[in-house]
């Protein structure tokens, strides 16, 4: 367990170590890898024990960050995932804040809070909608970025919402074949009302060995 020195108080502590295993199995529909990557997830976000600094890396700290901590909004916040995304979006890094806030729904999941899960959720999609309003991209692509909104949309309930994004997807020019499958897949969990977790490998693909046929 490393010990860190926190760059805001200038006091150590140990820290999970970061991970050093790779997925071995499929992410889910929101990205988030598969084991043995997936449980390690609490040693993504470190959290100083003195002023309640959270970041992956305690030992680094952007200029006013030492101002924020201190703040009654930051101390409101009690998972170290939101306070790290509250601190970027205080940055102006909302793409940023929109994906380490999509951790923190995952961790609160993880602890069985589903009530901050999808608090978070609804969190994550209003940052990564702010993020695209500033010019900032939050995946390669806008069918990726449409497809991971279709995802955390679901999984809030958000079904009329989820249909219309994958409807808007859907009309994506150059759409990756895997990921029209995985829209195709989600149009049937909307309609089944399931906000469950689901895998990529449970998106079924085309028969082996067979290529789409393009006229163009
Ligand atoms: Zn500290």
């Amino acid at each position: 367990m490393p010990r860190i020195h926190c760059s805001v108080c200038g006091i150590a502590s140990d820290q999970l170590a970061a991970p050093t295993v790779s997925p071995q199995f499929a992410p889910d529909l929101d990205t988030r890898p598969g084991e043995p990557l997936r449980s390690t997830l609490p040693a993504w976000m470190q959290l100083c024990p003195n002023c309640g600094y959270a970041a992956p890396d305690l030992a680094y700290a952007a200029e006013l960050v030492p101002n924020w901590v201190r703040t009654s909004d930051y101390r409101s916040l009690t998972d170290a995932f939101e306070r790290h995304a509250w601190l970027l979006e205080q940055l102006g890094y909302l793409a940023d804040a929109g994906w380490i806030t999509l951790q923190a729904a995952w961790n609160h999941e993880d602890g069985n809070d589903l009530d901050a899960a999808r608090r978070c959720r609804r969190k994550a999609i209003r940052l990564f909608q702010a993020s695209k309003a500033a010019g900032q991209d939050f995946l390669d692509t806008p069918a990726e970025e449409l497809a991971l909104a279709v995802d955390i949309l679901r999984r809030i309930g958000e079904f009329e919402a989820a249909a219309e994004t994958i409807r808007i997807a859907l009309q994506e020019e150059e759409l990756p074949e895997m990921l029209e499958a995985v829209l195709r897949f989600q149009t049937g969990l909307v309609q089944r009302r399931d906000t469950g977790r689901h895998t990529l490998d449970e998106v079924p693909r085309g028969p082996a060995g067979e290529k789409p046929v393009r006229l163009t």
